[in-house]
């Protein structure tokens, strides 16, 4: 018996939207939220959870041993991913956070994120599909013109058609200004696409009627934006398919249940979304949400993670007084720190999470355009962090839960060895670590001058439910993170190389920040509910070594040039 139990995931869910800096203020603008309010959210979230448990958690394994198939050029999902998806459309799990005049319900992306950790946690790679529909629906939204919002927004959100993003080529990885794809206008307005996409993620399907395939080619502009649909619409109302190929299907590491394809575009028809030469940019609406959403899929994927070490190490035995009956492992210290440092790690990104998804509301409803503009510089600012943190620490704590089992864990009795193999993507795709990093440093610290960072900094500073003594420990934290950044605003011309050097250690320190100003806000929680005396606990003890970690990377940031002289010693200028 532990003397407080781990109270459940969707309990822990419903404590952290309570919490989320800024939820009162959205609840005021949101106006599906001021009518259902927090209770309302719950409702639905222990709704998705009992949806998911019922409909997708018994598909998980299956599809993981299974995998899809390529039979005549087309893709097969596993068996039972038809019938879930088509459950999940009908109960009009796509439509959350839609905007009412889409055919969705306005309902905040907050408890979007919420039920998307119950629906990953249940089959991370069934739950790769909505996040390509919400995110392309909102990119058709923002840029496509009449015919096409009328045509595809209604759909997607429903969930009655699917999306891809199709950026990757053989090439062209993290480097998109390497895109060959070419599109060249025809006379009847429509546009001719040519070329390879690769690692194309549900780029084909049996779920769903049609998809539509958001393209990044090359014009005389630039880098244009394209919707590329499956299926083509003749004049008499006939459907022909459109000239795309899957050229392959990848056998991967994990998401077995999610097809990763390479397409072929030949002379496809496609439309130009949005204005020519603007693409990437644009492309960055679908990009943000997909970006939210990976580190929102690592998190999911930790919590049952997390549950399962917890219930092994309680049932468990090894250890203890060789004349007695062995006692379980949970009673020892080191079980216990792994364990603790588990559930904190979890607990803090999901505060994240919700802190990011809360600001990128705020960023669109706020009356006044400085409240709007600041809440935006900070969901920049936090957005390369959250998808970098919630990633690893989908991947750590798998990786973590096997620990905690031993053999047992190693072996595929249990779903933690899926778990890890599940999550090993997700500080890969949607831009790798390094990716994200730079992001940070070029972006929003060098071109805007940390205009984000600024706004992070005064909102940890002064938030004023962060008790004194935990206030001390990410105060400490928060001065590291001031004074690496500003070393790094600094930085010469000809010392670029060294802060690119710094980058990854500089994202993980303003990560240390984030989550050390989350930690502050848990550990100052003062509730007799398990889950808030959870999350206090949580919160301290991920307080407790912060100063010390934030010290380490800050020294690996200041003292950059050493590295850099080994780096020149033994790479030279390869
Ligand atoms: C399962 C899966 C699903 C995917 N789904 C999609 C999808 O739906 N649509 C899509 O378009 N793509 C998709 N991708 C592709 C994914 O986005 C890319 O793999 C990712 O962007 C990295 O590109 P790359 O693999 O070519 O690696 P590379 O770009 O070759 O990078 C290799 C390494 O070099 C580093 N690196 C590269 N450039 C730099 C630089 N300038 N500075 C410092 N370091 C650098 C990277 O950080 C990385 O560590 C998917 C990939 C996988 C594995």
């Amino acid at each position: 018996m532990m003397l407080l139990e781990k109270p459940d995931t969707v309990a822990l869910i419903f404590e952290h939207m309570r919490l989320a800096p800024g939820v009162g203020r959205l609840q005021v603008l949101n106006a599906a939220f001021a009518e259902i309010g927090v209770d309302g959210l719950e409702a639905i979230v222990a709704e998705a959870a009992r949806f998911s448990e019922k409909h997708l958690a018994p598909l998980n394994v299956v599809a993981d041993r299974e995998g899809c198939s390529l039979i005549d050029g087309r893709v097969t999902t596993p068996r039972g991913f038809a019938a879930a998806w088509q459950a999940f459309v009908e109960a009009g799990w796509p439509t959350l956070d839609h905007p009412v005049e889409h055919g969705g319900q306005g309902l905040p992306l907050l408890l979007a994120i919420a039920v998307q950790q119950l629906i990953d946690g249940a089959c991370m790679a069934l739950g790769m599909l909505p996040v390509l529909q919400r995110s392309a629906a909102r990119l058709i939204q923002a840029y496509g013109d009449d015919n096409v919002q009328r045509e595809w927004v209604p759909r997607l959100v429903s969930g009655e058609w699917a999306a891809t993003i199709c950026v990757s080529e053989p090439d062209a990885g993290s480097d998109v200004n390497r895109i060959r794809t070419r599109a060249r206008r025809r006379e009847d307005g429509s546009w001719s696409i040519t070329g390879e996409k690769v690692w194309i993620s549900f780029g084909d399907h049996d779920l769903t009627a049609r998809i539509g395939h958001c393209v990044l080619a090359q014009t005389e502009a630039g880098l244009s934006l394209f919707l590329v649909p499956s299926l083509l619409t003749q004049t008499d109302g006939a459907e022909t398919r459109n000239t795309i190929t899957v050229r392959r299907l990848e056998e991967k590491m994990g998401l077995h249940g999610s097809p990763t394809c390479a397409l072929g575009f030949d002379d496809a028809t496609g439309w130009l979304v949005g204005t020519a030469g603007r693409g990437l940019a644009q492309m960055f609406v679908m990009i943000r949400i997909m970006r939210i959403s990976a580190g929102v899929q690592g998190i999911a994927g930790a919590a049952p993670a997390m549950d399962i070490a917890f219930r092994y190490a309680l049932e468990r035995r090894q250890g203890g007084a060789a004349d007695a009956q062995a006692v379980p492992i949970i009673r020892h210290p080191d079980i216990q720190q792994q364990l603790m440092k588990m559930a904190a790690g979890v607990e803090v990104v999901r505060g994240l999470a919700n802190l990011v998804a809360v600001q990128a509301e705020l960023a669109q409803l706020e009356a006044e355009p400085a409240d709007r503009d600041a809440a935006a510089a900070l969901t920049q600012w936090l957005l390369p962090i959250l998808k970098t943190l919630g990633a690893e620490t989908g991947f750590n704590t798998a990786n973590g839960a096997i620990q905690v089992l031993g053999g047992a864990g190693y072996t595929a009795d249990w779903p933690v060895e899926q778990l890890l193999r599940d999550t090993r993507v997700l500080t890969i795709y949607e831009g790798t670590t390094g990716i994200q990093a730079l992001d940070l440093l070029h972006r929003r610290l060098w071109r805007e001058r940390g205009k984000g960072l600024d706004i992070f900094l005064a909102s940890a500073r002064h938030d004023s439910t962060c008790e004194a003594p935990h206030r001390a420990k990410l105060v400490a934290c928060l001065v590291l993170l001031e004074d690496a950044a500003a070393q790094l605003l600094n930085a010469s011309n000809d010392r670029v190389a060294n802060a690119e050097a710094a980058a990854t250690a500089f994202l993980h320190l303003a990560g240390l920040a984030a989550t050390g100003w989350v930690a502050a806000r848990l550990a100052s929680v003062h509730g007799d509910s398990p889950s808030q005396r959870w999350l206090s606990a949580c919160g301290r003890y991920w307080l407790t070594a912060l100063p010390a970690r934030a010290a380490a990377l800050h020294r690996d940031i200041v003292d950059i040039d050493e590295d850099r002289a080994v780096l020149a010693e033994v790479f030279g200028d390869a």
